[in-house]
């Protein structure tokens, strides 16, 4: 509770900013221009020895581990228990690390691995029974597509459920379940000798829903709250990148949610009695987990070479207006 009072205090968006590591093949005789100058300020270097700084609420060097920037994400995931909605969004030019960081690697997972592990632990330690509902959804050229339905091969096919649901309850002697998160899309359980693996999905994910409700047996109280775990499309504008045909399609697509969220986001800091969510797709599925009872974080990416810096510019400059 005081964890979300001081949440609260600092206001319901918080921004982040994580800078890549230079990988192996790039410049290294490059000058690098972006520094991290302490953990919440960071230093651009522009043309004619000019600097720019900005500031975040965090900001992650090169070198930072999965770990640290978990550790910054977590009151996040306390929160949904506590009743909130909360969205976590990747943002920033293609190769940056958003994927990274949402998914990471079987040696280094990244946050949606380790939020369905702790969100498990967090229900399964507090004695109450939970259901957990997952749903993954990917936004393409504006059309909503539901990652976990099969494409029916005719259209008269049945449609299979739409997510898969892991009901369990914690009653009982502790230590009863055993769960593991191998990637984002497999969690294996076990309960006693009985052991499942369930694969909620073989695509790469651009949004996943978790949602998670609370049977609150004496009271029976009901509570359903989500948190939203989004890789967005690469933030670089697409008339810079001389892409045609269907990439043109795809970039312009990609731009157009992008400025529908920042704006919705301002709005709301703001606190604009008009906000814009039916402006795009994104923001119409956030829109429940976008606003007053909702957590924001926004991990902004940016890569330390010298020929990204007009990206890099563009994607600090979208950080500090939602900010
Ligand atoms: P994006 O999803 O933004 O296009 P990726 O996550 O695919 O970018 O990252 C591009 C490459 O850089 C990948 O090979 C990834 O493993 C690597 N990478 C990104 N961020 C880091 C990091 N913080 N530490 C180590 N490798 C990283
Ligand atoms: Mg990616």
């Amino acid at each position: 509770q005081v964890l979300n009072e001081l949440l609260d205090l600092k206001g319901n968006i918080r921004v982040f900013c994580r800078i890549r590591p230079v990988t192996l093949g790039e410049n290294f005789g490059h000058l690098r221009p972006v520094v991290a100058l302490d953990s919440s300020n960071i230093h651009l270097k522009l043309a004619d020895n000019k600097t720019k700084s900005y500031s975040f609420d965090k900001v992650f060097h090169p070198g930072s581990s999965q770990d640290e920037v978990f550790s910054e994400v977590e009151p996040v995931i306390k929160s949904v228990l506590d009743g909130y909605n909360a969205c976590i969004f990747a943002y920033g030019q293609t190769g940056t690390g958003k994927t990274f960081s949402m998914e990471g690697t079987p040696d280094s997972p990244g946050i949606v691995p380790r939020v369905i592990e702790a969100l498990l632990k967090l229900a399964v330690d507090s004695n109450h029974a939970f259901l957990i509902t997952f749903s993954m959804l990917e936004i393409y050229l504006g059309n909503l597509k539901d990652l976990l339905v099969p494409q029916p091969t005719k259209p008269t096919d049945p449609l299979p459920p739409w997510s898969w649901t892991i009901h369990f309850s914690s009653k009982g002697p502790k230590g009863n379940w055993s769960l593991k998160v191998i990637t984002s899309n497999q969690i294996a359980m076990s309960s006693h000798t009985k052991f499942e693996t369930f694969h909620l999905s073989v695509v790469p994910v651009s949004m996943i829903r978790i949602s998670i409700t609370c049977f609150d047996a004496p009271e029976r109280r009901r509570e359903t709250n989500k948190i939203w775990l989004v890789d967005l499309g690469g933030s670089e504008r697409v008339m810079k990148t001389k892409a045609w045909g269907r990439r043109l399609d795809e970039g312009k697509a990609i731009n157009l949610s992008l400025s529908a969220l920042g704006n919705v986001i301002n709005a709301l800091q703001r606190k604009k009695c008009y906000i814009p969510y039916r402006n795009s797709k994104l923001t119409q599925v956030l829109r429940d987990s976008l606003g007053e009872d909702s957590k924001t974080l926004m991990l902004v990416h940016v890569s330390p070479e010298e020929e990204d810096l007009c990206e890099t510019i563009s994607s600090l400059n979208f950080a500090t207006k939602v900010r």
